[in-house]
């Protein structure tokens, strides 16, 4: 497998081509960015860090019916994915109040929901990815009523099965962003990245917070947490 040009440079990865037309090599970086992209800055090892503790994940989901992109890790912070076309929808899952639902609902953050929310955002940067349902999903075309089912269904299968995983090491999943994508056959999977930068992860018995809130409240400790999700997932 040849690593060929960068195709795409994000704000926390880099996507190359590679010599085969059903293949790319995703690379994790460093940069940190918050509230769409205003806030910036590093967060030393996080790049190996996400990589390693998403590619723990999908495998963990494919092997309980969830199809995703992982095909290979090749080092600290590259892995070979399955292309996609990725759905231009942030599909986002919570199972507590935070962020910006704490903020929209006027809810106390910590508050636990009757009930799991969905929701979706339009991917899109310069929109600052704004809150879209159903209608808007159909109406621009980004995906059909049955695509929406699929994605819906993946998305709460995911939550089950990463909030009961979680428990075991003490993290209380209080929300996620994922992303999907279409394989060229338009069968469609789980994409992009699980990891501290798009979950809230909230120790169990403390409350303590180890994800990317404490970089974007500059709560301090950003790296300390990073390491112990690693630590709690795989066991390093
Ligand atoms: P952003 O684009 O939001 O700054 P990243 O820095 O994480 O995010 O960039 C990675 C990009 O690669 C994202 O746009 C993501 O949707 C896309 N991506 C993730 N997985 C795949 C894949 N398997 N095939 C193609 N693109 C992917
Ligand atoms: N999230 C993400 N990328 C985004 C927006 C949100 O990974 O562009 C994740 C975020 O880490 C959190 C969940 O989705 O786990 C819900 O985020 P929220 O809507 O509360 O937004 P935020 O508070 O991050 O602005």
């Amino acid at each position: 497998m040849q690593k060929l040009e960068q195709l795409y440079e994000g704000k926390a990865k880099k996507v190359f081509r590679t010599d085969d037309p059903e293949l790319f090599i995703v690379d994790y970086k460093d940069d940190a960015t918050a509230f769409n992209g205003v806030k910036k800055g590093t967060i030393l090892g996080k790049g190996a860090i996400n990589n390693r503790v998403t590619n723990f994940l999908m495998q963990m989901l494919e092997k309980k019916g969830i199809p995703t992109h992982y095909v290979k890790e090749i080092s600290d912070r590259e892995t070979i994915v399955k292309k996609v076309q990725i759905i231009p929808l942030e599909v986002i899952v919570r199972n507590i109040a935070a962020g910006s639902l704490s903020k929209r609902l006027g809810l106390k953050e910590g508050t636990k929901l009757k009930s799991t929310v969905l929701e979706f955002c339009y991917k899109d940067d310069a929109l600052g990815d704004p809150m879209v349902n159903d209608y808007h999903i159909q109406a621009l075309g980004i995906a059909t009523p049955a695509e929406i089912k699929l994605i819906s269904d993946y998305s709460l299968r995911v939550n089950d099965i990463l909030t009961e995983y979680l428990k075991d090491v003490n993290i209380e999943l209080i929300d996620f962003k994922l992303e999907f994508g279409k394989l060229s056959d338009g069968t469609i999977v789980l994409a992009d990245e699980i990891s501290p930068d798009t979950c809230r992860f909230w120790d169990s018995k403390t409350g303590e917070k180890l994800d990317k809130d404490r970089f974007r409240r500059d709560m301090g400790g950003v790296e300390d947490a990073y390491k112990e999700i690693l630590k709690r997932l795989l066991g390093e």
